[in-house]
């Protein structure tokens, strides 16, 4: 046997792919009859459900990812996108950061390349939005909101003010709610070292199209997170759209209007590009075809799982896997099994996981969980939240590091500081070569 197995996406369903074969494969890895291959822009994987505890600053953003190379020893991880698969040749274009694109070949293709945010045609959306999929993002946005607080305790302008201390959030997912309650619960902590800010300053607003918020926790526990949201005095606007938001003027379908600094938009994910222009087959939401058993469709030697596969779920027929973390870390499994099985000849296995329910953090100590139809609120399910992420979370290094970044948020007051400068290293010097030119 001499087989090239090649991986698009080091996320989630990447890398834990690549670790399974890396396991079952030990032997064909160090003899080189099998070779592994991860592609992915990125060197590390997102451990994406720590995003909200990151832009709150709960973690360090070094912590909630795990990094490829250290991982996968005995893979070879290349950075860049794949730009195109010709399956029937395979053979996929890789674009590296810097040069000229290049063919590489393979044997087998694994396609993991997941989602990126669903959005739609809204004026000023592009000008004025943003994402919340990345370490990027998330730590954009907490700089960001700490740096307009700033920005309205330096202003006497009424208009300034209100302007920079009203967010907006579109969708009401896991995503949104959790990024929203913790940046929240963030803002709301650090008003106490701003004399000109009380926490009644500072107006949230969620946006929501459909009648319900969270709903992966269920009716009942969805209801419950809507009235504390509320409670907390985020305002929740439920059968609403965005209509607008040029320039910051953001115009909803139920006639609000309102000006806005930022604006987070969280409202579905759609399949990562290379999926339609993949030349593999797609189904009608864009998604990879995929069979039960994590094989695409119809193809030889093609298999994929994860946020850009429509995986059948077998145990509610003529339903779909959702796109979440509980399936994706689950298919890679049984998607890792059977490419072994493929290049051994053996039959391949079936997927088969029965959704089990979530649990999502709203800010320190607060949380909503619905898991096995157990159904908690407030610490237990904040507890039970932080707990089952740990245990998810890649690598004993990792579980460690975002232990002691816990602990040490336990016993010292929370870190309020913008570092939105990181964004602009250069600026500092331009000004001072400005000064010489002067
Ligand atoms: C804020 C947030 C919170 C979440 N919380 C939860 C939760 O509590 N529970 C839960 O179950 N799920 C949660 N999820 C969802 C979960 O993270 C995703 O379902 C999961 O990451 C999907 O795994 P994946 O491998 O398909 O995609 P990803 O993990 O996104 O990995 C895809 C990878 O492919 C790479 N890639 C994309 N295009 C290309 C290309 N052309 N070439 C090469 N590489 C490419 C990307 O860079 C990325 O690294 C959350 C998601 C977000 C954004």
């Amino acid at each position: 046997m001499n087989k090239h197995i090649l991986i698009v996406g080091g996320g989630y369903v990447g890398l834990y792919t690549a670790l399974r074969l890396q396991r079952k494969f030990r032997r064909e890895l160090r003899d080189g009859s099998v070779r592994v291959t991860i592609i992915d822009p990125n060197s590390y994987m997102t451990y994406q459900p720590f995003l909200p505890e990151a832009a709150a600053g709960n973690l360090s953003p070094r912590h909630m990812v795990a990094p490829l190379r250290r991982v996968l020893p005995k893979a070879r991880i290349l950075n860049g996108l794949v730009t195109k698969v010709d399956h029937n040749e395979r053979t996929v274009t890789f674009q590296p950061p810097e040069g000229a694109p290049r063919e590489i070949a393979y044997d087998v293709i694994v396609m993991a390349a997941g989602s990126i945010s669903r959005t739609l045609p809204i004026p000023g959306l592009t000008d004025i939005g943003i994402g919340f999929k990345t370490v990027g993002e998330a730590i954009a946005l907490r700089n960001r909101v700490l740096h307009l607080l700033d920005v309205a305790e330096s202003s006497e302008d009424p208009e300034v003010r209100r302007r920079a201390l009203t967010f907006v959030v579109v969708g009401a997912g896991f995503a949104g709610v959790e990024a929203l309650a913790e940046l929240e619960d963030m803002a709301k902590h650090s008003t106490r070292y701003y004399r000109n800010i009380k926490a009644a300053d500072i107006r949230w607003v969620l946006v929501e199209a459909t009648a319900r918020v969270l709903p992966e926790v269920g009716p009942e526990m969805g209801k419950w997170t809507l009235e504390q949201l509320r409670e907390r005095g985020i305002e929740v606007k439920l059968e609403t759209r965005l209509e607008s938001c040029v320039d910051g003027h953001v115009v909803l379908s139920d006639g609000t209007e309102f000006d806005a600094e930022t604006l987070v938009w969280t409202a579905g994910v759609k399949p990562s590009p290379i999926v339609a222009g993949g030349g593999l087959p797609i189904d009608e939401r864009g998604r990879i075809r995929t069979t039960t058993k994590l094989t695409v469709e119809g193809v030889r030697d093609a298999f994929a799982a994860g946020d850009a596969a429509g995986v059948p779920d077998v145990t509610t027929p003529g339903e779909y896997c959702a796109p979440n973390a509980q399936h994706a870390v689950r298919q890679a499994k049984v998607l890792a099994d059977n490419v072994v099985r493929s290049l051994r000849g053996q039959e391949l296995v079936e997927y088969r996981h029965k959704y089990v329910g979530s649990v999502a953090g709203l800010g320190l100590h607060q949380g909503v969980a619905n898991v096995y139809g157990v159904k908690l609120r407030g610490f237990p399910a904040w507890f039970m939240h932080r707990t089952y992420h740990l245990s998810r979370v890649p690598t004993l290094n990792r579980k460690v590091r975002v232990v002691v970044d816990w602990t040490l948020a336990l016993f010292f007051k929370r870190e309020t500081i913008s570092l939105g400068e990181m964004e602009h290293p250069r600026d500092g010097f331009r000004a001072a070569v400005a000064t010489m030119r002067r």
